[in-house]
C-alpha cells in the first residue's frame, strides 16, 4: 500500500514536562527567605541577582534591565526587570509574566499598627515566580518549539496605599511593567499572546476570567481555561466572569499591545491574607502551583 503523504502532516504527540511542584514551592521558598523584596532595600537587591542566576543556570539569556520608576510619593524606585529568553531565535514567541517586587505596606491588614509593615509576599508575587522558574528548569532540560521569554516585573505592588491622603491614581501599579511595555528589552519587540501569573498559590484558589482578560485576549482565555479543564484543574480555573483588576497585564495590553491574560485569584475579593503581614508559607499548597504550572506547560508545548 503506498503511503499517504497525509500522515507526514498529523501533528506529532508532544512530550510536555510533568512540572514538579516540589521544586517550585522551594522556589517560592527561597524568596520568602530573603524576606520582603521592597525595591530599594537589600533584601530586594539579593532576590534580584538570585532569579537572575537561576534562569541562567537553566540556560537563559538573561537580560537585567534596570529603571528608576517614581512611586506614588515621589520615591525614586531602583527597579529591575529581570528577563530571561529561550529559543531566541524563533519568531513564534509567547511570554511569560510575573512580578517578584513585595509590597511594602500591609495596608490591608485588620490591626492598623501593620499598616506601615511590608508584605512578605508568599502568594502575592513568590507563587508566579517559582511557578515560572520551574517552568524555566524543565525547558532548560527540554525546549519547546515556540520561543518563550519569561519576565520578572518589579515594582508592581508599591502602589498608593489606602491611608494615603490624596487622589489615588491607578497608575502607581505595575511600575515595572509600565516601564517595559514603553522599553521593551528587543526594540519592536512582539509576542504572539502573554500569561500573567499571580497570586496562583493558596489552596481552593478560583481563577476567574478578568475583565482586561477578556476584552484584549478572549482566545487566550479559553485556550488555557479549556486546557486546565483538560487535565482536571477544573475546580480552580472555573467558568466566571472575574473583576476588573488593575495588575500587570493591563500595560502589556495597552501599551505594549501584546494580547495578555492573567491567571489570579479572585473570586469576589482576594485570598483571605492578601496585603496583610500574613501572607506567608503557611498559605502556600502545591496543589495549586501544580495546577497552574502544569497548565502553562502543557499550552506553551503544544504551540
Ligand atoms: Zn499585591
Amino acid at each position: 500500500m503506498p503511503q499517504s503523504n497525509e500522515t507526514n502532516k498529523v501533528k506529532p504527540i508532544v512530550k510536555v514536562p510533568d512540572f514538579n511542584a516540589d521544586s517550585a514551592y522551594l522556589y517560592v521558598q527561597k524568596q520568602v527567605d530573603f524576606g520582603p523584596r521592597v525595591p530599594n532595600t537589600d533584601a530586594h537587591r539579593a532576590c534580584a541577582s538570585y532569579l537572575a542566576s537561576e534562569l541562567k543556570a537553566f540556560g537563559a539569556e538573561v537580560i537585567e534591565q534596570k529603571a528608576e520608576v517614581k512611586a506614588f510619593d515621589n520615591t525614586i524606585l531602583k527597579a529591575v526587570n529581570i528577563i530571561g529568553t529561550f529559543n531566541a531565535e524563533q519568531k513564534n514567541r509567547i511570554l511569560l509574566l510575573a512580578h517578584w517586587d513585595s509590597r511594602p505596606f500591609a495596608d490591608q491588614d485588620a490591626n492598623p499598627e501593620n499598616w506601615q509593615k511590608p508584605v512578605l509576599g508568599a502568594n502575592d508575587g513568590a507563587s508566579g515566580v517559582g511557578v515560572l522558574l520551574e517552568i524555566a528548569r524543565q525547558m532548560g532540560k527540554n525546549l519547546p518549539t515556540v520561543g518563550i521569554d519569561i519576565i520578572f516585573l518589579d515594582a508592581e505592588d508599591y502602589g498608593q496605599p489606602s491611608f494615603y491622603n490624596t487622589i489615588g491614581t491607578a497608575d502607581s501599579w505595575c511600575l515595572g511593567a509600565q516601564y517595559w511595555a514603553k522599553n521593551p528589552h528587543v526594540p519592536n519587540y512582539y509576542a504572539q499572546y502573554g500569561i500573567l501569573l499571580d497570586m496562583v498559590g493558596t489552596a481552593n484558589a478560583s481563577f476567574t476570567k478578568d475583565v482586561i482578560s477578556m476584552k484584549y485576549a478572549p482566545h487566550v482565555v479559553e485556550k488555557v481555561w479549556h486546557k486546565a479543564q483538560t487535565l482536571g484543574y477544573g475546580h480552580l480555573f472555573i467558568n466566571k466572569q472575574g473583576g476588573s483588576i488593575t495588575d500587570d497585564h493591563v500595560y502589556i495590553n495597552e501599551l505594549a499591545h501584546i494580547p495578555c491574560i492573567d491567571i489570579i485569584d479572585f473570586n469576589n475579593g482576594f485570598f483571605e491574607y492578601w496585603h496583610t503581614v500574613n501572607d506567608n508559607m503557611s498559605h502556600i499548597d502545591k496543589n495549586t502551583l501544580k495546577a497552574v504550572g502544569q497548565t502553562v506547560l502543557d499550552v506553551i508545548y503544544n504551540e
